[in-house]
């Protein structure tokens, strides 16, 4: 599968839009062959074969251009080539008891999916081929340009109407479906980037405050106690002056593993501001928080970061508060740390302090 897929130039790394166009051409041949059945087993008709495989070949030519990169001459090809075949079938071949000019409709959804609407030449792709086919259904309504060159029997009209029915109705159904998905994934996407801090890929701030107001509705029945704990680098600025803010960037990196690779998996690390931290331990009483707390300030403080062959010295300084504390709602439980964290600076720095709030 892999191997067909590397042969026709499909990766998981394209585009979006143009990974679509791939699996609307694949989509549209494997809609065509049972037509191309009924044409060969049922109708016997060599004009109506020919035709249907001229269009093999065009759709063919598509995969052979989106394998060479001309994507947007292929997304053309490919809606050119459905509405001609359809235009064929409609004011040619079929009666209008055949129902096939359902077709028509499919070209809408298929060009939002395959066109990038933030590409101008792509945008008029989607109102080109939008209208192209709204103006076709029209003019199927209005004018019977010819008498249809293949003769069918009622029986067989109905089966070629529901048969169109059936995948037109079912490929609009796919093409939304396709488009929906590609949607939420975009969202989710966005989702993720707005509660992630660029430098360190932990959770930024806006990302806490959520979580620390949603812990805030459980209630506070002797479970569910939790510790808050502020870190903020001690004389960070000097890091800057010193080694300059590269080396600054590379000592908050590796300050967010040395966390990450010591806290629990349940544990919610996340960058506060410029050197600050913040990390939620969860089902922790104060006393095993302020162990924990005293156990990553010595991690921080005994092994140097280091800058090429530079070692970097850094400490901590850690404020601690507790939902144990009756902090009135988050904000207040950051305030509490907050001070603690402004006491150990107080003090020395490099140490822990925790809050006064303590009953
Ligand atoms: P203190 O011990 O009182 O906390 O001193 P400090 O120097 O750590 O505190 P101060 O607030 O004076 O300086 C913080 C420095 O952190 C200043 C700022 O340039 C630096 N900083 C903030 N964000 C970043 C960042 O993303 N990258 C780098 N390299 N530096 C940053
Ligand atoms: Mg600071
Ligand atoms: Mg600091």
């Amino acid at each position: 599968m892999i191997s067909f897929q590397k042969a026709i130039g499909y990766s998981r790394d394209l585009e979006t839009k143009d990974k679509f166009a791939y699996i609307i051409a694949g989509f549209t041949i494997s809609i065509l062959t049972p037509f191309l059945a009924i044409y060969i087993l049922i109708i016997k008709s060599a004009i109506l074969t020919l035709s249907a495989l001229f269009f093999f070949l065009l759709l063919l030519t598509v995969i052979l251009l989106l394998k060479n990169r001309g994507y947007f001459a292929a997304k053309i090809l490919l809606c050119t080539a459905i509405l001609l075949q359809e235009m064929l079938l409609v004011f040619l071949w079929f009666s209008p008891d055949a129902n096939l000019k359902y077709f028509f409709f499919i070209i809408v959804p298929i060009s939002f999916l395959i066109f990038n609407s933030e590409r101008e030449k792509e945008r008029q792709g989607i109102v080109f081929f939008s209208a192209l086919s709204t103006i076709l259904i029209c003019i199927n309504e209005f004018v019977q340009i010819s008498q249809p060159k293949i003769t069918t029997t009622p029986s067989l009209n109905l089966l070629i109407s529901v048969m169109s029915v059936i995948s037109s109705i079912g490929a609009t159904a796919a093409v939304l479906y396709m488009y929906e998905k590609n949607i939420s994934r975009q969202h989710r996407k966005l989702d993720l980037l707005a509660q992630t801090d660029g430098l360190t890929g932990i959770y930024n701030r806006r990302a806490l405050i959520a979580m620390g107001k949603s812990l805030f509705q459980q209630p506070l029945d002797g479970k569910n106690g939790f510790a808050l704990l502020i870190f903020d680098l001690d004389h960070f600025k000097n890091v800057n002056d010193t080694f300059g803010h590269s080396a600054g960037d590379v000592v908050l990196q590796e300050m967010t593993k040395r966390l990450s690779e010591n806290i629990r998996e349940k544990d919610f690390l996340s960058r506060y501001g410029g050197e600050e931290f913040a990390l939620i331990l969860l089902d922790i009483d104060p006393d095993a928080a302020a162990v924990v707390a005293e156990d990553l300030r010595c991690k921080v403080e005994k092994q140097a970061i280091m800058w090429g062959t530079e070692p970097i010295s850094i400490t901590t300084s850690i404020g601690l508060s507790h939902r144990d504390f009756h902090p009135a709602d988050f904000d207040d439980l950051l305030r509490q740390s907050d001070a603690a964290l402004y006491r150990a600076k107080d003090k020395g720095r490099n140490r822990v302090e925790v809050s006064s709030s303590r009953a």
